[in-house]
């Protein structure tokens, strides 16, 4: 079934947690018999990336690892089970690269609850590499008119904020803030509740960041969280009506803001966490909780329906997030920017480069 597929490759490793991350050529791996070898064009620097590097959650990472779980690409071979999928399909690599399909979360269409998931650049090798595996069952299906870089951000960033935004029941013409909004899934988010009829307040910080999420990704307000002397007034001054956003929706990568949502939702609210920042706590004072019918819950990535559905508003050029693209050779260098804060949307690795 294999076509012109090299024996080597270039890929970026780590071999201990903490990196660096190494810039080398491995072998390219053969696809098992329920899944499918893509040649990976274009793929995403998501900041769980940096995270596996930095060893910052309790779940060790493979090592060796090959990172990355935004990658768009074709199909260049398939195991012996695979025949939903052609030889030179569209699809894309997310961080669910496989589940077992069978327990009670996997019928139930909660495949990212599975307790038998890979995941792709944690679990598995995913999509920093020219050549990367997935289960055939959980690639994305990406139509041959998307195109594969600008689609890279949504495989992880978009699906997963377009599942929060569900999941915080918000409904068209109400107000959500994003915290951390200038950042990759920030800055989907803005775009998806823009999309869904939302009126949303941007918070993160700085010029760039302000310019961004206000003038090209409709957000209504941006409240800097580093000038800002009082968030909460400042995010609840931000609505219509003072009374504060229906959801909040945290894709910070700081503990602080995770202490600050349920203070400023509005009664009834929902705060919806997604960021994962090392070693952090949840917390809310209980009285404003209780009086107010706070509700708080966390969110994890999608699952088929919602990644199908999330790429489906891409494809009607609802979503336009900036992206800057550079050579997977210099993903380090993204990793420092990160790192500092300092990148406005989402970066996006050509392989070929
Ligand atoms: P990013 O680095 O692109 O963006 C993070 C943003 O948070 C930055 O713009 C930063 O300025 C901002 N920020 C930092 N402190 C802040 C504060 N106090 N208030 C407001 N904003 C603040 O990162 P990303 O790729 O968008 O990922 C965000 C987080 O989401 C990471 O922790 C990542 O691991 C996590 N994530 C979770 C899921 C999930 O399924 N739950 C999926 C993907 C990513
Ligand atoms: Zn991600
Ligand atoms: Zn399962």
């Amino acid at each position: 079934m294999a076509q012109n597929i090299p024996k080597k490759q270039m890929a970026q490793v780590i071999e201990k947690t903490g990196g660096p991350v190494q810039f080398k050529e491995i072998d390219v791996q053969q696809p098992g018999p329920d899944e499918v070898l893509v040649n990976v064009k274009y793929s995403g620097v998501c900041h769980t990336d940096l995270h596996a590097v930095n060893g910052d959650w309790p779940l060790p990472t493979k090592l060796p690892l090959v990172g990355g779980h935004e990658g768009a690409g074709v199909v260049v071979a398939r195991g012996e089970l695979v025949n939903e999928i052609e030889i030179g399909d569209h699809v894309g690599i997310k961080w669910i690269n496989g589940t077992c399909l069978a327990c009670d979360f996997c019928q139930q269409s909660d495949e990212p609850l599975c307790a038998k998931a890979l995941l792709s650049g944690y679990t598995v090798d995913g999509s920093f590499q020219q050549y990367a595996i997935a289960k055939a069952a959980h690639v994305a299906r990406l139509h041959k008119d998307i195109p594969l870089d600008a689609v890279a951000p949504v495989l992880c960033a978009g699906i997963t904020v377009y599942k929060g935004l569900k999941e915080s029941g918000v409904r068209p013409g109400q107000t959500v803030a994003i915290v951390g909004a200038g950042g990759g899934l920030g800055s989907l988010a803005l775009q998806y509740a823009k999309a869904m009829g939302l009126r949303s307040i941007a918070i993160d910080t700085g010029d760039e960041k302000k310019d961004m999420c206000v003038n090209q990704l409709g957000a209504s307000a941006f409240v800097d969280f580093a000038a800002s002397k009082n968030i909460v007034k400042d995010v609840q001054a931000a609505t219509e009506d003072g009374l504060g956003p229906h959801a909040v929706i945290l894709v910070a990568v700081s503990e602080k803001p995770f202490q600050q949502a349920a203070e400023y939702v509005r009664p009834r609210g929902t705060v919806v966490c997604i960021g994962l920042p090392a070693g952090a706590y949840l917390k809310a004072p209980v009285f404003e909780s209780v009086i107010k019918m706070v509700t708080i819950r966390g969110s994890y990535v999608g699952n088929r329906r919602d990644s199908a559905e999330a790429l489906d508003f891409f494809r009607r050029g609802l979503i336009k997030a900036p992206f800057k693209v550079v050579g997977l050779s210099e993903l380090q260098s993204v990793y420092d920017l990160m790192h500092k804060g300092q990148i406005a949307g989402r970066y996006v690795l050509d392989t070929s480069k």
